[in-house]
């Protein structure tokens, strides 16, 4: 049921209920990047809680992702890494989305994302006050409107 990969990580993968074995590919990326920074930021995860929702029709109702401080466990539904990133940002501060972790989401995302991703991650940071003034102090100017986000689940079909 789970995949092997997944049982070799520092943390505990828990699919969500009815979770489609065909999403495995999407999240292996992740939670292996997730296992590394977990490493390197010397970050106790207890467990990771992943979903999948092929073929959802417009927007799924709950968050990308979130972190439960006390549990130490992550719920991630966005299969992508900033969304990772964004909650180990929440995992190494506290304060929500205040200064704290607007600069430890800026840190992560120069440390383990590139290029193109990388810069995504930060236009989206901007969303927030607080990632504005860290993206500002950055690059000397002000962020760009940061695009919507849709979910990655929206309309996708298992292969
Ligand atoms: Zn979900
Ligand atoms: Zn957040």
């Amino acid at each position: 049921m789970i995949p092997v990969w997944a049982t070799e990580l520092s943390f505990e993968v828990r699919p969500g209920q009815k979770f489609d074995a065909r999403a495995w590919k999407y999240w292996k990326p992740v939670l292996l990047l997730l296992n590394e920074v977990a490493k390197k930021e010397k970050l106790k995860i207890n467990w990771v809680r992943v979903h999948s929702h092929f073929g959802h029709k417009g927007d799924v109702p709950h968050a990308m992702g979130w972190w439960d401080h006390e549990i130490k466990a992550m719920f991630l539904c966005h299969f992508d890494k900033e969304t990772m990133l964004h909650e180990v940002g929440h995992a190494l501060s506290s304060g929500y989305h205040g200064d704290p972790w607007a600069k430890q989401a800026a840190r992560l995302y120069l440390k383990y994302l590139k290029g193109k991703e990388q810069k995504e991650a930060m236009v989206q940071l901007a969303r927030y006050l607080s990632g504005r003034r860290v993206y500002k102090s950055l690059y000397a100017e002000k962020a760009p409107k940061a695009p919507e986000i849709q979910s990655l689940w929206r309309d996708l079909n298992p292969t």
